[in-house]
């Protein structure tokens, strides 16, 4: 399927190769605080989807786009809003099991496994796609990908609507994903019908991505559920190196999405990799060097209070990923707005969440590393 260049931007950047929106015109989007599921405004945002409009909605990973996923022109639309390339799927969300037997081809009983296991919850699976699923949904592939989120004001979106959701996360191309109703209002405000504010989410990375169409699951996007979890589920499973490596000529994702650069702040990124003195030195003697520089430093608790200088945002303890995965993206458009030059940032451990937490941070520098003396030469992250 070729790729459709078009945004909701008159003026889109040069460098994203999107074409300007000429017919573009600015809507209302109707803002609605929804913190506890509420029958007026879950009916409301069903009629917008219904009718083939877009809702941003609250899910326990971050605030998702969604639109009427069984409808070619709602997805084409959620592209068009987000400038997102249209090759990049969108996962479809449900509310009850019974949702998923006409959406996927076959079931096996290792998504079986994962689904009692892990749904209602932050895992998206990979099946292959029936018929109703148009591939304007899925970015043009055979397979579709689907979800059930726990969070309850989603869950009773979805079920109220009666129709499966597609929900890219809420945020234009290239941004960080939204965590917060405030971060979708900066990038999506005038672009779509409405948005819930269901306030801060509690994740805060998006969900695990599993691919069960080959003989042995493949972990295509790490999340709050690790890899440990899963293989205590269905045993070994295979991870896609693009989790690790950055795409090049020899490392095709197979995830669509896990090829453009994600998560990137406005300034130049550097992930900080050593012994904690060594990095809190190195980090020191850079905003030493450059006075002249605003230089950003993404710390963790343990290291915060040891930065003379720099503009220093702590995301959470190095021994709770879960917390520095909440903290990450907010993090990041954090420094956007402080509006620095440069930005550090402290390592983390690759166990458990940590995974999705080094994914993502290695995505949002680029896979700029510097590695100091006595860093723990892991040379997955090439
Ligand atoms: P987002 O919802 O913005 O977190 O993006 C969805 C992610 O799911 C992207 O990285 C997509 O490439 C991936 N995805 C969606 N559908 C599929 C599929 N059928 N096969 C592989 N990856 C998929
Ligand atoms: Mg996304």
């Amino acid at each position: 399927m070729p790729v459709k260049q078009i945004c909701k931007d008159r003026n889109p950047p040069e460098s994203s190769g999107f074409r300007p929106d000429e017919g573009l015109r600015e809507m209302k989007t109707i803002i609605r605080k929804m913190m506890q599921p509420d029958r007026k405004t879950a009916e409301e945002a069903a009629r917008i989807w219904r009718a083939g409009g877009l809702v941003a909605f609250p899910t326990e990973t971050v605030y998702g786009l969604g639109g009427n996923g069984l409808d070619a022109s709602a997805s084409e639309k959620i592209y068009a809003a987000k400038c997102r390339p249209s090759d990049n799927p969108l996962i479809l969300h449900i509310a009850e099991r019974s949702q998923l037997d006409g959406l996927v081809r076959k079931i096996t009983p290792q998504a079986e496994k994962l689904m009692k296991t892990f749904w209602p919850g932050p895992l998206t699976l990979i099946f292959e796609k029936s018929e109703q699923v148009p591939l304007e949904t899925t970015g043009g592939l055979q397979t579709a990908a689907i979800r059930m989120p726990s969070h309850p004001v989603a869950h009773y979106l979805l079920q109220t609507a009666g129709i499966p959701i597609a929900a890219p996360s809420a945020n234009r191309s290239g941004r960080p994903s939204p965590t917060t109703a405030h971060h979708v209002i900066e990038d999506l405000d005038g672009r779509i019908d409405m948005i819930i504010d269901g306030g801060d989410v509690g994740i805060g990375v998006e969900s695990t991505i599993v691919d069960l169409t080959g003989d042995i699951p493949c972990l295509l996007r790490p999340g709050y559920i690790t890899v440990e979890d899963l293989e205590a589920a269905v045993g070994k499973i295979d991870l896609d190196p693009a989790i690790y490596h950055q795409v090049s000529a020899n490392v095709h994702p197979k995830a669509p999405g896990m090829k453009y650069r994600h998560y990137a702040p406005k300034a130049d990124m550097a992930i900080v990799q050593g012994y904690d003195e060594a990095v809190v030195s190195y980090i020191n003697r850079q905003i030493a060097l450059h006075p002249d520089q605003k230089i950003g430093v993404l710390a963790t608790t343990e290291n915060a209070s040891k930065y003379q200088g720099g503009l220093v945002l702590c995301v959470g303890d190095q021994r709770n990923m879960a917390e520095v995965a909440h903290n990450l993206f907010g993090a990041l458009r954090r420094f956007d707005d402080l509006g620095v030059d440069q930005i550090y940032s402290e390592s983390f451990t690759t166990k458990g969440e940590g995974l999705a937490v080094m994914n993502r941070l290695m995505k949002a520098a680029g896979h700029t590393v510097i590695r100091l003396e006595g860093a723990d030469n892991d040379s997955h992250w090439m």
